[in-house]
């Protein structure tokens, strides 16, 4: 035997019924963002490296670490997607706002890559659902997109989640955060295990995401951006607040949520669930005005967020979707397959689920032994006998009964 061949850590393979789940998702998310005027928008899995160092931040994790990259056979440098936003910016800046069209709401669907140490819940390949909006600054944009999100939940039936705020302040705010925080790090730096000893000068605000015990008991104390963040800043969070109140969603402010790319600014917020384990953020987004002036276009004021689709789906794991009934062809002899064959393409046209055949040489019991264990909910046979007198015979699974159909007409009946 030839050696089996797998695929790659980190990168699974997605099938029935998870991927019904998926499909769920994914109708619903579509139709809860087209109501509120986002329309599709499918960029490339590959792109410009340079997209994600500009637009992501060379000092952020998924850039220094945790990035596909490879060059093409003309060795230009190239990186598999690690998320959304940066390359729906990289298009709305080439065939919008290049003419002009600075106010629009696009939802993406796709897999993602990151290096990342694979365990429950994270992936190297992995999927999002998320949406941008552009050329709004406006605090009640940023509630509106959190109120559609909530809508969205609820439609699908997540209520077991906590939704996290912060405000990140404006470049000015958060640099004046930067050197308050850093001058913190310095003094208890002994204390911080070496991962945060790196990232501190770097990277400071990215030490409030450690995840370690003995480093999270030292940052207790650390001071907060909330205290930092200048008047314009912090009107828009205290509006964005009033507005998440006004349509009654709860939230909880979490000073110390920095999130892991460095073009957020203003409101960022996190969805997590204690259903999850140790990944328990399930989506996340915030506010980004300067990126699309940093990725080469015009000043567009812009706002988004990603779903987590593993993680969320891994949410409705209980939920039973409906299923679609079954019926199951089964003829015996060649006169009756042929019939059926021909049959085929209306029967599945007509009926409202899953239309079968078993039309080989086996036996009618080997046949109905089949149809019980792909759960057909109704059977159809035909045989010589039938043929002669113009009937098919449908048997309902669940109650055994059996009904004489005309021919020519049966499915009319089903
Ligand atoms: P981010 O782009 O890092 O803000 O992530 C947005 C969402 O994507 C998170 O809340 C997770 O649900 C999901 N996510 C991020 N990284 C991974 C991963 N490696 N595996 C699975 N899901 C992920």
């Amino acid at each position: 035997m030839s050696q089996k061949i797998q695929s790659i850590k980190g990168m699974p393979d997605v099938f029935s019924p998870q991927i019904e789940l998926w499909h769920f998702i994914e109708t619903l998310s579509k139709k809860v963002f087209t109501q509120a005027g986002f329309s599709e928008l499918r960029t490339p899995i590959v792109e410009d490296l340079g997209l994600f160092e500009r637009g992501i931040g060379e000092a952020t994790d998924i850039v220094e670490k945790e990035m596909y990259t490879l060059l093409d056979r003309n060795e230009k440098k190239l990186a598999m997607r690690p998320e959304g936003t940066a390359s729906v910016v990289r298009a709305f800046i080439e065939h919008f706002a290049s003419k002009g069209e600075m106010d629009k709401r696009f939802y993406y669907f796709g897999p993602m890559f990151r290096y990342e140490r694979p365990q429950k819940g994270r992936f190297r390949q992995f999927y999002q659902f998320g949406a941008e909006i552009f050329g709004a600054d406006e605090p009640t944009v940023d509630a509106e997109l959190i109120q559609i999100i909530v809508q969205l939940l609820k439609e699908l039936g997540v209520a077991n989640y906590l939704l996290q705020v912060n405000s990140l302040g404006s470049a000015s705010s958060r640099e004046q955060y930067r050197t308050t925080l850093l001058q913190y790090l310095n003094k208890i730096s002994d204390h911080l295990c070496d991962k945060c000893k790196e990232r501190k000068d770097r990277n400071p605000l990215r030490v409030l995401d450690c995840k370690i015990p003995e480093c999270q008991n030292y940052l207790q104390e650390a001071p907060v951006i909330l205290d930092c963040l200048d008047e314009i800043s912090k009107k828009h969070f205290d509006v964005f607040q009033n507005y998440l109140s006004i349509a009654g969603i709860s939230y909880q402010l979490n000073p110390r949520l920095v999130r892991g790319l460095d073009y957020y600014e203003k409101t960022a917020f996190e969805f997590t669930s204690n259903q999850l384990g140790a990944q328990n953020a399930f989506a996340g987004g915030g506010r980004y005005n300067a990126l699309v002036e940093q990725l080469g276009g015009p000043s567009v004021a812009a706002i988004g967020f990603a779903f987590g689709l593993e993680r969320l789906s891994q949410l409705l794991e209980h939920l039973a979707l409906p299923k679609n009934p079954v019926l199951l062809l089964v003829s015996l002899g060649s006169a009756a397959s042929e019939h059926f064959f021909k049959q085929l393409p209306e029967l599945r046209k007509k009926y409202q689920g899953q239309v079968l055949a078993e039309l080989s040489e086996k036996g009618l019991k080997a046949k109905l032994k089949y149809a019980n264990r792909i759960h057909a909910d109704q059977v159809a046979m035909l045989g010589d006998d039938e043929l002669q007198k113009g009937v098919v015979v449908l048997k309902n699974m669940q109650t055994s009964e059996q009904r004489e159909l005309p021919l020519n007409n049966w499915m009319d009946n089903l």
